[in-house]
């Protein structure tokens, strides 16, 4: 495979091609998505396929497909629920980069209780109306379309009346508006729709079973975690140069994501600048966490392995997720035992530059994106432990029979 895969890249890759020219002869060649069906710009090959041949790709300096929510949750979820027209459609334009995502999942009435939200569709004609709120939607703020799931059906249980859009984000019924997060970085949203439109057949999978979709893209958002940014180097030509504009605009949303994984890689260097290397009590903090990393490795890898083998994402990626916020919580108190109170200090009076101050506030986020650790404990509880469901008082109810949010 690496040896046809760099033939081809030999014959084809031509940094000069624009961007958009450059991705669409790489999806017709299947190397794109090479785990992606034949008939849907893949090569149907197993999932380990897609790790070698990025691997290629990067070795011969060339790009590969975009990196954002568009590849790792809208596709995965469209390519496993359909229908055809919803593959035709957006998988060809979200392997190029022609369109970018966001989720709008989250409700200021519904997180962990994702299945209790109440942003409502409403068939009008050959269109969808929507009306309600999402809130903490990254990258909605230049998003082109987003992953909506809407309330479609208020008269049966709540995991029922669901179901799973594309949205377009530039309409007059969508306002998307900016928050400010502590750590001084702005890079989730509040959405507004006020008799936002949908076309009547951009629904993913059926209407009212959007649930199944979104626990589709809840396991591949869980697997995924930090998403590393490419390295084109630093040679010319027309693909790289869009290829870097394009991660430039996609990573300054990122930017502070490293910081909120605890930076362990800086532990080892800020022992040394302290003279702390002799404390036992710092030698005991910065040892526990990097082994805990080296751990939370072996069980990426596992899941790796599971993925390989052709394996759905399952326990390991609840597991994994858990280890990050642990890992990220003891890097963080491991830099305030190293930085002292200039770990405090932000901008260029604090240490590395304001790096360990920013990691003290963006941490708290590790444990609740993509489901809080609560959530993950109860997943591996019921769904791999076997231990009995928590208890649920609304769950067999019609939704306009239940209690909500005060
Ligand atoms: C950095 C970041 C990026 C995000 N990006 C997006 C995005 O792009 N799109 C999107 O839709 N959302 C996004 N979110 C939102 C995220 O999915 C929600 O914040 C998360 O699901 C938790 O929901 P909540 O904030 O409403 O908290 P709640 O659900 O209100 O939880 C509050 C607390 O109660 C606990 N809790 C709740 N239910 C239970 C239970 N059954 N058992 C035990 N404990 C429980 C929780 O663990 C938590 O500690 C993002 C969040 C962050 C931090």
């Amino acid at each position: 495979m690496r040896s046809a895969v760099r033939a081809w890249l030999d014959d084809h890759w031509d940094a000069n091609l624009a961007l958009l020219e450059w991705r669409r002869l790489l999806a017709a060649s299947g190397w794109g998505a090479p785990s992606w069906p034949t008939r849907w710009h893949g090569r149907g090959l197993p999932a380990w396929a897609d790790d070698v041949v990025a691997g290629e790709i990067g070795r011969a300096g060339a790009v590969g497909p975009p990196v954002g929510s568009g590849m790792a949750l809208a596709a995965p979820t469209i390519l496993a629920h359909g229908p055809d027209s919803m593959r035709e459609r957006f998988l060809l334009p979200t392997l190029t980069g022609d369109v970018t995502w966001c989720q709008l999942f989250s409700e200021p009435g519904a997180g962990s209780d994702l299945a209790g939200l109440s942003t409502t569709a409403v068939l009008d004609g050959d269109e969808w109306v929507v009306n309600g709120q999402k809130v903490w939607n990254t990258s909605a703020h230049h998003a082109d379309l987003g992953i909506l799931v809407a309330r479609t059906d208020w008269d049966v249980p709540k995991h029922r009346g669901l179901t799973y859009f594309v949205i377009p984000m530039k309409q007059d019924g969508v306002l998307v508006r900016p928050l400010r997060q502590m750590n001084g970085h702005s890079s989730f949203n509040e959405v507004f729709f006020t008799d936002a439109r949908i076309e009547r057949d951009w629904v993913v999978g059926s209407i009212g079973d959007g649930w199944a979709a979104a626990l589709t893209t809840l396991a591949h958002e869980r697997r995924f975690g930090a998403m590393g940014r490419p390295s084109y180097g630093a040679r010319g030509g027309r693909a790289l140069d869009e290829a870097r504009v394009e991660a430039d605009r996609h990573f300054a949303t990122y930017s502070w994501y490293p910081q909120r994984a605890g930076r362990v890689d800086l532990l080892a260097g800020q022992i040394r600048a302290k003279d702390l290397a002799s404390d036992p009590r710092a030698r005991q903090a910065v040892a526990g966490v990097t082994t805990k990393q080296r751990v939370a490795g072996w069980t990426a890898d596992r899941a790796r392995a599971a993925r390989a083998l052709g394996r759905q994402p399952g326990a390991e990626g609840s597991i994994g997720k858990l280890a990050m916020s642990d890992i990220a919580r003891d890097a963080a108190r491991a830099h305030s035992r190293l930085g002292g109170a200039e770990g405090m200090l932000r901008g260029g009076d604090g240490a590395l530059d304001g790096v360990i101050a920013e990691i003290l506030v963006s941490v708290p986020a590790q444990s609740i994106a993509g489901g809080t650790d609560e959530i993950q404990k109860n997943i591996l509880g019921e769904k791999s432990l076997g231990l009995p469901r928590e208890p649920s008082i609304d769950k067999d109810l019609p939704f306009n029979k239940t209690a909500r949010n005060g």
